[in-house]
Formats: C-alpha cells, sequence, structure tokens
C-alpha cells in the first residue's frame, strides 16, 4: 500500500505540464546560464539569499507570449528598490494547474485569459539595471517551488 502512494506522487510531479515558448527570439526557451551577475537556475546563490525561480532568456523588450492557455491574475512590483525602477513589473498568471509568475514583463492587461502563443506583454529594458547580464524572464511557482521540471 505504501509502495502505490509513492508511486503516485511521482506520477502526480510528472504530469507532463511544458512550458512553450515564452520569448520572441528564443523558440527553445534556452535558460541563462552564468554571467557576471550570478547563474539562472533553481537553488542559484544570490547575495543573501536563494534564487527561487528559473531563468529564461528575454532579449530587451521581445515579444513576451503564453506558455500555453492561461489566466491572467495582475500584475505585480518585483522591486521596491527606485534604481531598479525600469524593470520592476511583472504579471500573475495560472494555467495547467500551475500557479506561476513573470519577472521583468510589461503585461499589455492584467485580466482576462490568454491561449497559447498570445502575446503576454514586453520584456523590459533589464540591461539598464544590470549592464551585460544575459536579459531574461524570472520563471516562478506561486509557491517558490522548483519551476524546472516543466521546462
Ligand atoms: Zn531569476
Amino acid at each position: 500500500m505504501r509502495r502505490v502512494v509513492i508511486l503516485l506522487a511521482v506520477f502526480c510531479v510528472c504530469d507532463g505540464v511544458k512550458f512553450g515558448q515564452l520569448c520572441s527570439g528564443n523558440p527553445t526557451n534556452r535558460r541563462r546560464t552564468s554571467d557576471s551577475w550570478g547563474s539562472g537556475h533553481y537553488g542559484a546563490r544570490r547575495e543573501n539569499r536563494e534564487h527561487k525561480g528559473l531563468d529564461i532568456v528575454c532579449s530587451d523588450g521581445s515579444i513576451v507570449y503564453a506558455p500555453f492557455d492561461l489566466t491572467l491574475q495582475g500584475k505585480l512590483t518585483v522591486y521596491n528598490d527606485p534604481n531598479k525602477a525600469a524593470i520592476n513589473s511583472g504579471i500573475n498568471l495560472r494555467g495547467e494547474g500551475l500557479c506561476f509568475k513573470l519577472f521583468y514583463v510589461s503585461p499589455d492587461r492584467t485580466s482576462g485569459s490568454l491561449r497559447k502563443g498570445d502575446r503576454i506583454g514586453t520584456m523590459l529594458p533589464m540591461q539598464r539595471v544590470y549592464p551585460g547580464i544575459t536579459s531574461h524572464i524570472h520563471v516562478q511557482m506561486c509557491d517558490r517551488s522548483n519551476p524546472t521540471q516543466y521546462f
């Protein structure tokens, strides 16, 4: 009986949800690896904390797409630091049973629903705040769990 429970738990984690293309110019959702500002994987070390998202490469000004059918759950503020005002917005989203956030995106709309491939908005000018960084969208689950399995 115990073995059955464990198998079901694994099955739920691997239920096959995958993100479609998030950003124009990056059809394979290529990830930010490492640059002078840090690494893009989940759990990467930051100055005084852990990186709780996965960074997907996205050039400044690119179009950001719905990775699957989803609903818009309102705008979010990434930073309070006025020096980072140029990139301090994002969007809360739900779809495919997932609750997640995209950071550094200026959304066209903040409510309603979108189909896979529809435009969410525009990638903000990250180079202005972090010169030389690999510009990227930060994907973060609402419960701060690891989103890597969905890519
Ligand atoms: Zn990140």
